[in-house]
């Protein structure tokens, strides 16, 4: 089997950066990460030259819908209906292929309409698509009358109608429970809750009781799903975690108290600040992005002192965030709040393949898989680097190369074996 090595990388393992060196790539996994010229090469070996590039980590786009596309809130009350579910599913697939392309080879949905995060995932799965690995997310579940009930009364439309609709509105834990499992029968890997508003949604709203944030979470369980809630209170956080809730979307109002609950229970949180800055004098004032900001600088850098697991990734589908945009979040995060590019960097890489599930992945080093981005600069000199198309110059999805900017090194100008000193060629 053919060999691909990046040679002479400046390498970020998805911890930490290991400075200079060689990664083999042997099918689908990395067989070896070690100093440049660490061995003799095959004549059949495909090399990459990247000495002054980065070698990371492909990595995880968190939180996202990639069945949206250029949407506005105001807009949303008919994001399910515009359109059929086949032009959805056309828009989504070039959606998928370009947060691949912009090196995020995994995707935890947050939410998606015509059941497309599954359709997508099996799509690519079987190769007939081209995108991230996907972690597939359904319908949103919360109660009547939340604001995500955002159909008006007198459209008449049925709460509980099929898998196309944005919402599954339920009301007390039998609903809860029938809904959770319908999104098992359609394939989902992760249920979408929302037990309160905030963070993009009306802070006063309809809000979910504890036995039905409890009932989901233990339905999705006997499912084998796992839970996603939108929360920023502490009292609702709470809630969330004492029923098992995996991931916290958003957690505005992160204290010392709640980082040490998220460390006890190893919830993954996801601050997800780029919307802020994105929709900063449309949905909200700068001012009000101003104070968000001025707290989250201390409460994240507290946060990531105590150890919790944060993860990247945003509303990208809304029209101020395009699908592709993806890595500008991180900027956001060192350079609007002050936050360790390396600290950052994990979130998009060990951390998200961590929350993904997935083994043997977000890592440089044998056994893992062979999901890689090499970046033309240095993001932990300057991240924002990351976030700009023509920088992101080779990504590679297990052992396959989705997009490529360099060309390896043609075979013929790979240096002979060298022999030990003082020994001779046979002829
Ligand atoms: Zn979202």
């Amino acid at each position: 089997m053919a060999r691909i090595i990046f040679r002479n990388a400046n390498v970020f393992d998805g911890v930490d950066p290991i400075g200079k060196a060689d990664v083999v790539v042997e099918g689908d996994r990395i067989t070896q990460v070690g100093p440049s010229r660490a061995e003799p090469r095959r004549s059949d070996d495909v090399v990459y030259e990247v000495a002054g590039k980065t070698l990371m980590p492909g990595m995880t786009a968190g939180h996202g819908h990639l069945s949206f596309h250029d949407l506005t809130l105001p807009r949303i009350m008919d994001v399910d209906m515009r359109h059929p579910a086949a032009y959805m599913g056309v828009l989504a697939a070039r959606n998928a292929q370009r947060t691949l392309e912009a090196g995020f080879t995994t995707y935890v949905g947050a939410g998606s309409v015509h059941n497309l995060d599954v359709v997508l995932r099996n799509l690519i799965a079987d190769g007939v698509a081209q995108g991230p690995r996907i972690v597939a997310c359904g319908r949103d579940f919360a109660p009547t009358g939340h604001a995500l009930d955002y159909k008006p009364e007198h459209w008449n439309v049925q709460p509980l109608t099929p898998a196309g609709t944005l919402g599954a509105l339920c009301d007390g834990p039998d609903e809860f429970r029938k809904e959770v499992r319908r999104e098992a029968k359609r394939g989902v890997d992760m249920i979408k809750l929302y037990p309160e508003g905030g963070h993009g949604l009306p802070k006063r709203t309809v809000r979910l009781s504890e036995a039905e944030i409890a009932t989901v979470v233990e339905t999705a369980q006997l499912c084998g799903l796992r839970v996603r809630c939108h929360a920023y209170s502490k009292p609702v956080i709470k809630l969330c975690l004492a029923a098992g809730v995996a991931i916290i979307d958003h957690g505005d109002h992160l204290d010392e108290e709640l980082a040490e609950l998220f460390v006890k229970y190893g919830t993954y949180v996801l601050p997800s600040l780029y919307l802020a800055k994105m929709t900063a004098g449309i949905y909200h004032t700068q001012k009000d992005c101003d104070g968000w900001f001025a707290y989250a600088r201390k409460s994240l850098k507290m946060g990531i002192e105590a150890g919790v697991k944060f993860v990247t990734g945003d509303d990208f589908g809304l029209l101020e965030l395009p699908h592709g945009d993806n890595a500008r979040e991180l900027a956001v995060y060192v350079e609007d709040l002050g936050l360790p590019a390396p600290a950052v960097l994990r979130w998009a890489t060990s951390h998200g393949a961590a929350m993904a599930a997935i083994p043997d992945l977000g890592r440089i080093a044998p056994g893992q898989l062979a999901d890689l981005v090499v970046v033309d600069g240095d993001p932990l000199e300057r991240i924002a680097v990351l976030g700009e198309p023509d920088r992101i110059a080779l990504v590679m999805k297990g052992g396959s190369i989705a997009k490529s900017m360099i060309s390896a090194v043609a075979h013929a100008t790979v240096e002979p074996f060298q022999l030990p000193a003082g020994s001779r060629p046979r002829r």
